[in-house]
């Protein structure tokens, strides 16, 4: 079985202070957290898309209230005006023949070019979409959510994934779900055209040390998301940092994977 070429794309990105990204960081160092978004295909396979960036549609719909709120709390730079299906543009890759996009979860940064990908197959978990599903104005922001966003016909294109969902049917693309950052968050894992297992982690933590280190956020982040759950998702990803040293375990945001995205 032909293994997956990866491709990290990243359109955007925000900051925030290292101790509220992992326990025991600096508060006076600023990292930079990209939005990144993995292109995924293989010969007679694909494209597929982990994620889909922030898009400039985050621009529009934060430009006023709620939408501003998110905006106040989490500041995007967008370093790329046609955003990821821009950038797969430039690649040779058109955006309509996409076939597969698979949603981590549904905060903005992940879902903002979900509008561009009018013929895929959105792969989703029913948790994660049951518990934003409906939801407007504060109560989705609170969520991370901007349903603006979210295309019209997104409902009839859903296709529900969840923990060993194998999406292809031939054990070469699965799931595992990664809840407590967001509900029903999930990550897949592949294996590489060279041969490499990769995880995308997608929001399981925000920095490699995170599961490297099995060190969760700061406490207060606990206002955003589920603590228990991320301490039981991280301790998951950490036995499986030490028990398979040849697992890339790629988190959406740190800059170690952002040093990835190609030009
Ligand atoms: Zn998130």
């Amino acid at each position: 079985m032909n293994g997956w070429r990866w491709t990290v794309l990243s359109d955007g990105w925000t900051e925030a202070r290292e101790a509220l990204l992992i326990r025991g960081g600096s508060w006076r160092k600023t990292v930079r957290c990209a939005a990144t978004a993995v292109l995924l295909d293989r010969d007679g396979q694909g494209p597929v898309l982990f994620d889909c960036g922030y898009s400039s549609r985050f621009a529009v719909e934060t430009a006023g209230w709620p939408g501003r709120l998110y905006r106040f709390l989490a500041p995007a730079t967008l370093t790329d005006p046609t955003g990821i299906a821009g950038i797969l543009r430039r690649r040779g890759v058109n955006p309509e023949e996409v076939r597969d996009v698979i949603v981590s979860h549904w905060h903005a940064d992940h879902v903002g070019g979900l509008r561009d990908f009018p013929n895929a197959t959105v792969h989703a978990s029913r948790e994660g979409w049951q518990a934003i599903s409906g939801l407007r104005g504060l109560a989705a922001l609170r969520r991370g959510v901007l349903p603006g966003l979210l295309p019209e016909d997104l409902p009839e294109r859903l296709r529900w994934v969840d923990e060993g969902s194998d999406l292809f049917g031939d054990g070469s693309l699965t799931v595992l779900a990664l809840p407590g950052h967001a509900a029903g968050q999930i990550g897949v894992r592949f294996v590489s055209e060279g041969g490499t297992p990769v995880l995308l982690a997608a929001d399981a933590c925000w920095l490699s040390d995170g599961y490297r280190l099995n060190r969760s956020p700061h406490r207060c982040t606990g206002l955003l998301q589920d603590l228990p759950a991320c301490e039981a998702t991280l301790a998951r990803l950490h036995r499986l940092f030490l028990d398979e040293p040849t697992l890339r375990i790629l988190p959406c945001h740190c800059p170690e994977t952002a040093a990835l995205v190609a030009l």
